[in-house]
């Protein structure tokens, strides 16, 4: 299978042998995994697209209710919350903090794993894999991998693609050229790139009729990039 169409999830587990174990259940499921063991290194993560977060409640350097609400500042990632004792469960219920699950420790993987399942599936179902903008001026396809400009076919590199798709996800939404250039290069991701400005640049060019007066890539000055198209209503 082509990992670059396996779903991705995140595991935020600072206890090795728990994060090993969570790993390997949901690679045999087929799912590509991320271990942050920290909460710093959780949200920097975040920047990556993943289909599910699994969060444990204690970590070392921050609380998992923290690592929460941050997320939900700009995701709606569904995440499943780890945690150790029917106190913290408590709090959990108690907190409404934008957990969509959790699972209390000690847990069974494949119980886990079911969980995870159950959980994509409800909320897939809501996922668009269609996405359309400025009366149907820009349609982009996600699962043909397939971007229309005006009703004509627009061939764009697997990299413009993912970026467009990001942006069509977020419409509105400010991505830094760092974000994007984790968009960019997948899940392959190794330090900062600076040729982000050139993909934007080539799908600009694709897509606008005229660059400086863009109807859909906005540069943010000194940030990044914005996408301005106008969602069709469904
Ligand atoms: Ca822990």
């Amino acid at each position: 299978m082509d990992t670059a169409h396996k779903e991705s999830i995140l595991v935020v587990e600072d206890e090795k042998k728990i994060a090993d174990i969570v790993r390997a259940y949901l690679e045999r499921e087929g799912y590509l995994v991320q271990v942050a063991s920290t909460g710093e290194q959780a949200l920097g993560l975040m920047k990556e697209r993943f289909v599910l977060v699994i969060l444990d409640l204690m970590l070392p350097d921050m609380q998992g209710e923290d690592i929460c609400r941050t997320i939900r500042e700009n995701s709606d990632t569904p995440i499943i919350m780890l945690t150790a004792k029917s106190a913290e469960e408590d709090r959990i219920k108690g907190l409404g903090i934008g957990a969509d699950d959790y699972v209390v420790k000690p847990f069974s993987p494949r119980e886990l794993v079911a969980r995870v399942k159950a959980l994509l599936r409800r909320t897939g179902k809501t996922k668009k894999k269609v996405f359309s903008f400025n009366s149907g001026g820009l349609t982009i396809n996600e699962s043909d991998h397939e971007t229309l400009l005006r009703g004509k076919h627009v061939v764009l590199t697997p990299t413009e693609f993912r970026i467009l798709l990001s942006f069509s996800e977020n419409p509105g939404r400010i991505f830094s050229r760092d974000q994007l250039a984790t968009i960019a290069q997948g899940f392959d991701f190794e330090g900062y790139d600076r040729t982000i400005d050139a993909h934007v640049k080539n799908l600009r060019h694709k897509i606008e009729k005229d660059s400086k007066d863009p109807e859909f890539i906005k540069t943010v000055y000194g940030i990044g990039y914005k996408f301005i198209g106008t969602p069709d209503e469904d």
